[in-house]
Formats: C-alpha cells, sequence, structure tokens
C-alpha cells in the first residue's frame, strides 16, 4: 500500500503531467488548427477569461461553462474590432477577421454600432442585444466550439468534450485550473496569433499600412539577407522544390526547414528552396521525419562546406548546432505527439471550410 506521502507525490506528477499536456495542446492548437477566421483565438481567450472567473474548489475539478458566458464574451472581445481601423495610410476601415468575407459578429457589431451604440453596456440595453447574442451562440456553435479542438482532421476533446444538445460546456478534470495556472500566457499566445492572422489577411494590409512591418521589424527574419540563400540552394537541388521535387520556375522561396516560429534564429543550413505553395501549406509545421533525413543529407552531409562558403558572411552557419536544433525540435513534436506536415495534398487542402 503506498504511503500518504508516495500518494502526494504521485497526485503532484499528475498534476505536472497535466500541465505540460495541457501547454503543449495550447500550442498545437494555435499552429495545427486550421481555421480561416479568428474565432478560434476569441474562443481560447474566452475559454480563459470564464476559468478564471468562476471559482475551483479544486485543481482536479471539472467546471461547466454556459454558452451564454462564452456568448457574453466574444461580443466584448470583438466590440472593439468592429470599429474602423485609423490606420497610417490614411484609410479608416474595417479590419477584415476571416480570409474571405468579414466576420459575422462583426458585420452585427459593425451594424449596432452605426446605429449610434457607442457602448457595450449600451448595447446591452438595446433592442439589439437579443438578436447579436442569438447570432453570436449560432456562429459559436456552428464553428469554433467544435472546430477549435480539431487538430490535423481529427477532434482531440483534451479540453472539454463535444456533446450535443447541451447549453454548456464542461471542462475536463484539471483543464480549468490549467488556464487559471497559465492565463498569461494562453492570453498572450492567443492575442498574438490573432494579430498575427489579422496582419495576414491580404485585404487588411492596406489599412494597416507601414504598421504591418512592426512585429518583422521586432521579431522577424532579415528577408532581404533570405534571398542571398537562393543561388547556392537552386545549384545543390539542381532547380527542384525541395519537398515536391518538381522545377521551381519562378516561384521559389526560400523556407526555414525548422520554421522561424519555432526557432527564431537564422542558421545557414536551415534553409532549403521551395515552392511558395509548398512553403505557405508548410506554414510553421515541421515537415515530415523523411524530409529531415533528406535535409540532413543535402546540407549537412554532402554540401556543407559548400553552403557554409556561400553564406557564412551572411548567416551563423554551423552544421552541429543546426543538428542539434532540429533533433530538439523533432523531439518535441514527438513528445507532444504533434502532427507534421507531410507534404502538399491538394485533396486536404480543397477540404478546408470557411466559417463565417
Ligand atoms: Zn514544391
Amino acid at each position: 500500500m503506498n504511503s500518504p506521502t508516495a500518494n502526494t507525490t504521485n497526485y503532484q506528477t499528475s498534476n505536472l503531467q497535466l500541465q505540460l499536456g495541457f501547454i503543449n495542446y495550447i500550442q498545437r492548437l494555435l499552429v495545427e488548427g486550421d481555421f480561416s477566421a479568428t474565432y478560434k483565438y476569441a474562443l481560447l481567450h474566452a475559454l480563459a477569461d470564464c476559468a478564471v472567473e468562476y471559482p475551483l474548489d479544486d485543481e482536479r475539478a471539472s467546471l461547466c461553462i454556459k454558452f451564454d458566458s462564452l456568448v457574453d464574451k466574444f461580443i466584448e472581445l470583438y466590440w472593439h474590432h468592429a470599429t474602423p481601423f485609423a490606420g497610417t495610410t490614411g484609410t479608416n476601415d474595417l479590419l477584415l477577421q476571416n480570409a474571405g468575407k468579414q466576420s459575422k459578429v462583426i458585420s452585427e457589431l459593425n451594424y449596432c454600432q452605426s446605429k449610434n451604440i457607442r457602448t457595450l453596456n449600451a448595447l446591452k440595453q438595446s433592442q439589439y442585444w437579443h438578436s447579436i447574442q442569438k447570432a453570436t451562440l449560432q456562429t459559436l456553435k456552428e464553428g469554433p466550439l467544435w472546430r477549435l479542438q480539431k487538430l490535423s482532421k481529427v477532434d482531440e476533446c483534451f479540453l472539454y468534450p463535444h456533446v450535443k444538445g447541451k447549453t454548456f460546456i464542461t471542462l475536463n478534470p484539471g483543464i480549468a485550473h490549467c488556464f487559471r495556472r497559465f492565463y498569461d500566457l494562453v492570453v498572450h499566445l492567443a492575442r498574438n496569433a490573432w494579430l498575427l492572422k489579422i496582419q495576414s489577411i491580404k485585404q487588411n494590409q492596406h489599412i494597416i499600412g507601414a504598421q504591418s512591418q512592426l512585429y518583422d521589424f521586432l521579431f522577424g527574419c532579415d528577408r532581404q539577407n533570405l534571398a542571398k540563400a537562393v543561388p547556392v540552394l537552386f545549384e545543390i537541388q539542381k532547380g527542384n522544390c525541395f519537398y515536391c521535387n518538381k522545377p521551381l520556375g519562378n516561384s521559389k522561396q526560400v523556407d526555414h526547414f525548422i520554421p522561424f516560429a519555432r526557432y527564431a534564429h537564422d542558421l545557414g543550413h536551415n534553409f532549403v528552396l521551395a515552392h511558395g505553395k509548398c512553403n505557405n501549406a508548410k506554414r510553421d509545421l515541421l515537415a515530415a521525419p523523411k524530409f529531415k533525413d533528406e535535409w540532413i543529407n543535402q546540407n549537412l552531409v554532402i554540401h556543407e562546406k559548400e553552403i557554409t562558403k556561400a553564406l557564412e558572411s551572411y548567416f551563423y552557419c554551423d552544421a552541429a548546432k543546426s543538428l542539434a536544433v532540429s533533433d530538439w525540435a523533432y523531439d518535441t513534436v514527438a513528445s507532444s505527439k504533434g502532427h507534421f506536415w507531410h507534404g502538399l495534398m491538394p485533396a486536404i487542402n480543397s477540404a478546408r471550410t470557411d466559417y463565417r
């Protein structure tokens, strides 16, 4: 029989495992989730908010969150976003929150604002409140609530189970505590990814103007320098795309093999040349292990010296360090049971659904 001390230790260990699992899962939600609108960031934010706003007796308790509470949070979060953005280019337009047409929640809120409703409180007391709540609830139920946890096409209900016909969700045991414990981190990640999503929507770029450069200026990679890697890689890869092996033609981009989002430093051996299409499809995912073997073979074994010679004036070149970073990145994804990018598959891309 276990002693009380051993039981306490077991309890602490399983809590710690849950917390690590939680952080891994949140990271995966932001990278792997397939969303064309910003709703998942809003939902993640709303869940974190709700988790700290309800009392919790026990670290392992589950938490019931009513849809009504999530709806209120959604409206609160989007309220200011429904105001035109005064960009540096003199425009005064609404920022799109969906890669396509405007998000429904934004359109509805903007309509209310056009009726001279200036504050959230005024909205709550207005004739529009009921219909806004209804429309937001419908949006929430149709998309983000079940779609949030759909990673790489599979439902992984780590946060809450999907139950039909209910008016609430129940966070799994211990999840509310994790949201409370890591509230700042979750909110920071959600807001940051949200901002990047808005910036990435083409139609927004003329509205945001020069400010769209801000994030890159602070944290991004040096795009001008990246071009220096094109000639040597083009020669090594014999003019073909690293991923699909087809001729590059005019569509060539320098890809960070270990994505810049995961390791924000430029190492000379970490570049491959890919089609814009392949590069964009890979996004911030790690390429499947078979690509890692090919990358090692190409950049760290056969052409290591050639790459160093061509790029050492522009980038830090150290094949051993590149290998160590790649091992760390692949271990992290493997141990978190994350998903890899397996190459461009048109059937999967066409299955993408837009949620408004
Ligand atoms: Zn390609």
